[in-house]
């Protein structure tokens, strides 16, 4: 979703167009010089610009060559020939890309762009569980930092976790470290959870297995945990025929509620595919605005008020000052890369 233009005025007509119901002329103008810039330097520099689902609709619809989930992305990156890859989404979605492309210059344009989940879990704690639980193996979901994947043995995302927990046929799996998303994907592939959480009590519940098939961790994203299956009740009331979508990162009790679960990219694909003559959508509130832009007869409930503190910090002021400057580099020492890379990679390779 690029716009090319000839000149900053073009550039304006153009965002115009296609975001009026979503961004106000003021901020438009502004941004048209933005984004006129942005593109003309990335042509220049041979550039690809990859942005997740959740960048502000300025962004999304104007630079990103590729947009998606985050699945999407790591195949996305894995596939370009571009140098460099400039990530408009988070450090763990641009270190994805560094990991598939360790020859390429991979910048993100805001340092501060983290993840809760990212930050609920470390390298040692993965080498904990796996003293604790000997055998079993670690699925690490993507939003997770290089050290953590580097001590996984499979990676998932949103759109592939029951499928990645499936193929590795083991009667036990760890699925670190979202608890929500690891109890809605118990729920769906069957599986009994337990959530250690001091190491006496690992190895005490370790002894038993036939208690649990899956072990999970207690992080959580900030976004989803705050939904409440009470907001869906009562949207459910003030808009009758409403159709509720919930990421897989809000509880089980949200996801039970709701009509559909899946990943950012199949909840747009969702939208675009039903006709209901209203969408709630359990998720970050940008992606609302993104979708209004492709699809402006849709009503989607504008009651939402939850955004990413972490992806909302890439900007189009920082993309042009990536290209600018080269900034900000993502490096990943060699010793760290290639255990994550196979971890990566395991998931990849699962359909
Ligand atoms: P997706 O892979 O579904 O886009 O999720 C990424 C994310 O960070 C959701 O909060
Ligand atoms: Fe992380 Fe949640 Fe933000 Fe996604 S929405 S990047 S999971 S904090």
């Amino acid at each position: 979703m690029t716009i090319s233009a000839a000149s900053i005025d073009s550039t304006f007509d153009l965002m115009r167009s296609k975001l009026h119901k979503v961004v106000p002329d003021f901020e438009l103008r502004y941004k048209a010089e933005l984004v006129y810039d942005i593109n003309q330097l990335k042509e220049k520099r041979g550039a690809i610009i990859l942005g997740h689902n959740y960048m502000e609709p300025a962004l999304y619809h104007t630079v990103a060559d590729a947009v998606g989930d985050s699945l999407e992305l790591a195949r996305k990156a894995a596939s370009t020939s571009k140098d460099p890859i400039v990530f408009c989404g988070v450090r763990f979605m641009a270190e994805t890309a560094k990991l598939l492309n360790p020859e390429k210059t991979v910048l993100l344009p805001a340092e501060g762009a983290g993840c809760s989940l990212a930050a609920s879990i470390a390298a040692e704690d993965v080498r904990r569980l796996r003293q604790a639980f000997p055998g079993i193996p670690i699925i690490a979901y993507i939003n997770t930092y290089a050290e953590v994947k580097a001590e996984s043995d499979i990676c998932c995302t949103s759109s592939n976790a029951a499928k990645v927990v499936e193929a590795l046929d083991s009667d036990t799996v760890i699925l670190i470290p979202d608890e929500y998303l690891a109890l809605n994907v118990a729920n769906e592939t069957g599986k009994r959870i337990l959530f250690p959480t001091k190491e006496t009590e690992m190895r005490l519940r370790a002894m038993d297995r036939t208690n649990y098939q899956m072990i999970g961790w207690h992080g959580r994203c900030v976004v989803h945990e705050v939904y409440d299956v009470l907001d869906i009740q009562a949207i459910r009331k003030q808009f009758p025929g409403v159709v509720v979508l919930a990421h897989p990162e809000c509880s089980a009790e949200v996801v039970d509620a709701s009509d559909f679960s899946g990943s950012t990219s199949r909840m747009i694909e969702y939208v675009r595919n039903t006709d209901a003559p209203y969408y709630l959508l359990l998720t970050e509130c940008t992606m609302g605005d993104n979708i209004i832009a492709e699809n402006p007869q849709k009503e989607i409930v504008r009651l939402c008020s939850v955004r990413c503190p972490f992806m909302n910090e890439i900007t189009l002021e920082d993309t042009l000052a990536a290209l600018q400057e080269n900034q900000h580099v993502v490096e990943i020492p060699e010793e760290i890369r290639v255990p994550a890379k196979r971890a990566l990679d395991r998931m990849m390779e699962i359909q």
